[in-house]
Order: C-alpha cells, then sequence, then structure tokens
C-alpha cells in the first residue's frame, strides 16, 4: 500500500524540518510547493490525506477557497491552516467553514504530530485496516446495516467496490451491500461475478466511517487456492478508499435531511412538502388513487403569543405538531408550512376519510395534556380545510392547495376549531358560483 500523502503549500522555510520530524512516525510522505497552482494540481492528484497552508502564501485570497476545491472534488483531505499571528475569530470562521484546525507558525512538532493523529483517526484508515481482516463468521445476506438511505452515488459505488475487489483478489462473486432498516427493499444491494458460485471460503469486509457502519462486502472464492491470492493490504486501500467516498455520501444525505426538516417541529418544511405535493399529485393523477391535502391554522395563535411570550407559543407549535403526528399514518407527508400552519398531504386517502383524519386531529388537540408550561386556561385548537383530487375543481397540485386554504378559511369565518371541506365552498354548483363566495 503506497504510504499517505501530506501537501504543505507555504514559502519554503526553516519549518520544512520540522514539519518533516513532526509527520515521520506516521510514514507519511510529504510534498511541499510554494505555488498555489503547483498546490492546486498536486492536491487533485496525490489526493493528500492533510494539506498544510500558509495563511500568507502568494496568491490565495483565503485558505477557504481550498476548500471548494476539495469538496467539488470530493477528495479525502482534511485542510490545515498555518498561521503567524492566529486570530481566534477568523480561525472560527475558517472552522466553521470546515477548515480542520488552524496552527501557530512556527509549528510545534507536539502540536502537528497529534493533529496528524487525529486526521488519520478520523479517516478511519487505522479502523479499517483492522477491520479487513478475514472474517470467516458470515452472517446471513438479510444482516442490513443502519447507513445510506438510498442515496443515488452508492449504487454505482457498490459496484465499483465489487469489480476492485474481485481483481484484486481473485475472489469468484462479491456482495456489498447498505441499508437503513431491516426492510430488505431500502437497502441497496449490488451482487458481481459467478452468483452460481456457493462458497465454503468467504471472506466479510466492513465499510466504516467514525464508527458507524456504512457497507459490507462479502467475497466468495471458488477454492482455497484463490483465496490465498487475498492480499490484506491492497483489500486495505480499497476499503479506505470506499469508506471515505461513503462517507461523503453520508454527510450528504445529513445535510439534506437537515435541509429538509423545520427545526422547532422536526416535521418536513415548506420545500420537502412542495416536492412531495407534486410528486404525490401526478402519482395519484397516473393510477387514478385519491389523494388529499389538509391545511390548518392555529386558532388566535397571536393571543398565545402576547399573553404567555413566544416561548410558550412555541411550546404549543412542538405540542400541536406531536399531535399531528400522532393522527397520520405511514406514507402521509405532515409538514409546517408556515409560522402556525401545518399541512397534511395524504395520499391514498380520499375527501370522506380525510375528514375523519381532521377529525380526528380536532379530538386529540382536545384531549392531550399540554405541555408543562402552558396554563390550563390555554387550550390550542384548529381551523381545518380539506381539499381532494377527486373534486371537480382541483386540476392542480396548486388547486389543491388553494381549495384547501379556501376551506380552511371558511372554517375561521364560521367559528374556528372545526374542519370545512372544499365541497362545502362550491355546494353542488359550478366554479362561477364558488367564485362569488369568495368575493
Ligand atoms: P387566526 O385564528 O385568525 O389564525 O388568529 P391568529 O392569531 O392565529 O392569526 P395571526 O395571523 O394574527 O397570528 C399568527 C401568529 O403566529 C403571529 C405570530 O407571532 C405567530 N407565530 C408565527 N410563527 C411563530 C413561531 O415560530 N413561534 C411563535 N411562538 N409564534 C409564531
Ligand atoms: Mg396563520
Ligand atoms: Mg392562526
Amino acid at each position: 500500500m503506497p504510504p499517505l500523502k501530506v501537501l504543505i503549500m507555504d514559502n519554503y522555510g526553516s519549518d520544512f524540518t520540522r514539519i518533516a520530524k513532526a509527520l515521520r512516525p506516521f510514514g507519511l510522505a510529504i510534498m511541499w510547493t510554494e505555488s498555489l497552482n503547483d498546490g492546486l494540481n498536486l492536491l487533485a492528484q496525490a489526493k493528500p490525506v492533510m494539506v498544510l497552508v500558509g495563511q500568507n502564501l502568494e496568491g490565495l485570497k483565503d485558505p477557504t477557497d481550498l476548500l471548494s476545491v476539495i469538496q467539488a472534488k470530493r477528495l479525502p483531505t482534511q485542510l490545515v491552516v498555518m498561521s503567524p499571528e492566529p486570530n481566534f475569530e477568523k480561525s472560527m470562521d475558517w472552522v466553521a467553514d470546515g477548515v480542520f484546525s488552524v496552527i501557530r507558525s512556527p509549528i510545534s512538532i507536539e502540536r502537528l504530530r497529534r493533529l496528524t493523529q487525529r486526521i488519520l483517526d478520523n479517516l478511519g484508515l487505522y479502523r479499517s485496516l483492522v477491520l479487513c481482516e478475514a472474517k470467516r463468521d458470515v452472517p446471513s445476506d438479510l444482516f442490513i446495516y443502519k447507513s445510506l438511505a438510498g442515496h443515488a452515488e452508492v449504487k454505482p459505488l457498490l459496484e465499483t467496490i465489487c469489480d476492485t475487489a474481485m481483481s484484486l483478489t481473485g475472489a469468484g462473486r462479491a456482495h456489498a451491500w447498505t441499508g437503513v432498516d431491516l426492510d430488505q427493499n431500502t437497502a441497496v444491494n449490488v451482487a458481481k461475478g459467478d452468483l452460481k458460485l456457493i462458497g465454503e471460503f468467504e471472506t466479510k469486509v466492513d465499510f466504516q466511517w467514525m464508527g458507524r457502519q456504512l457497507a459490507t462486502l462479502k467475497l466468495v472464492f471458488p477454492n482455497r487456492l484463490s483465496e490465498a491470492t487475498f492480499t490484506e493490504a491492497s483489500l486495505g486501500e480499497l476499503v479506505y478508499a470506499g469508506s471515505m467516498f461513503l462517507s461523503h455520501a453520508v454527510k450528504l444525505e445529513e445535510a439534506l435531511m437537515l435541509a429538509s426538516k423545520d427545526p422547532l417541529t422536526g416535521l418536513a418544511n415548506r420545500r420537502v412538502f412542495l416536492d412531495s405535493l407534486n410528486r404525490e399529485f401526478f402519482q395519484a393523477k397516473r393510477h387514478d388513487s385519491p389523494l388529499s391535502l389538509l391545511t390548518l391554522d392555529l386558532d388566535l395563535f397571536k393571543n398565545v403569543n402576547d399573553t404567555y411570550g413566544h416561548q410558550t407559543g412555541d411550546e404549543v407549535l412542538k405540542w400541536v405538531s406531536a399531535a399531528i403526528s400522532g393522527v397520520v399514518r405511514l406514507g402521509d407527508l405532515p409538514a409546517r408550512t408556515g409560522g402556525e400552519e401545518f399541512s397534511i398531504l395524504l395520499p391514498r386517502t380520499n375527501l370522506e376519510q380525510g375528514a375523519i383524519i381532521a377529525q380526528r386531529l380536532r379530538d386529540a388537540l382536545a384531549e392531550s395534556p399540554l405541555p408543562e408550561c402552558c396554563p390550563e386556561r390555554i387550550r390550542p385548537t384548529v381551523s381545518q380545510g380539506l381539499a381532494s383530487l377527486e373534486h371537480f375543481l382541483v386540476n392542480s397540485p396548486q388547486d389543491l392547495i388553494y381549495w384547501s386554504d379556501q376551506a380552511m378559511y371558511l372554517a375561521k369565518r364560521q367559528g374556528r376549531d372545526t374542519v370545512r371541506l372544499v365541497t362545502e365552498l362550491s355546494g353542488n354548483t359550478n366554479y362561477q358560483d364558488v367564485q362569488y363566495v369568495f368575493q
């Protein structure tokens, strides 16, 4: 296995000897350049595990500019900034942007060693090498790990891992998988090679990242002889590269998760709701299946804030969200679509069934114990409006939003704490009359 690399981008000086001394125990290969351009080329080609960049390197406006290159090329590289006079505020900003650490130059050998150790630990390299020892006890293929949620890049990556592993080890069959739960359907599963090969000789390898199980690779050897060609070091490199790549996908997935949730209530946010609404609308149309949308708005919520403060208001919002989550079924999508407005998308649910869910929510809000901070006098209620695909006024995803909103406003006008349906807006008449109702 070739040594891991460290790239130093700084004006050449006496620090070279110190850095070399600090890194010697790790067996890392050191590359040094004084030119930003050369550094960028080396970064892309050599894929170093660490870049030590001088804050005052000529041509470098901001060290974080290097981060975009690292991220765009998905390099397994951690960035460390060397600064003669580190500024606390600035360092915090850099670290927040993704810089691994800021270190004072001239460098302390001990500090650089500790930092390097942390980087290598984080890379999962040592762990992977230990784990890649052949394990003979292979659990069943149904052994699926909590890991990558069907990330688009995972399948091709697992295919590459299978192919590479077979050519590296001489295995006749490779099977790699990852999954989010025990439901085999949501797992990403790839098998390559001679699928009929039943192996007496099998090896299992785990891909891990910072203690998280990412994926598993199982190799089957046609006979003992070919198993002997298996080299731990080469597989170690594969495990390293695979773990690294998969971890990028995990980070991306986590970022997407964060961007899709409303931080206060944990429900889906407006963006996810609109995406799902479009998708579900056209799915429902294609399969001719029912779809309903329930829009709800807290009643006189401003009073709660004004009387008891915003914090109590926030607790009430969380409480309502919990009640909503309690009445929906798997496959429904409850979302916080505004300050004190929520939308619940109900696939495979017609108007009649949707009205039952709305009523169930009303009962839940009337009966559930309030959060401790709330005075008993608060009993939050909601006004709800329901529209369904089956209604003649609903011809687009926007119509569902519009008409469930209008039904909700009707509920407000009729005294709040109630449910109104799109049918009550239009009666049995036509569109003209409906327009009239809203004037
Ligand atoms: P109505 O029954 O007509 O809907 O009356 P309302 O008081 O609920 O309606 P209004 O639109 O006048 O007020 C909505 C309030 O919701 C005002 C705003 O301060 C509050 N609100 C919106 N988002 C949040 C939030 O995140 N936290 C808290 N505590 N309050 C919020
Ligand atoms: Mg409102
Ligand atoms: Mg309101």
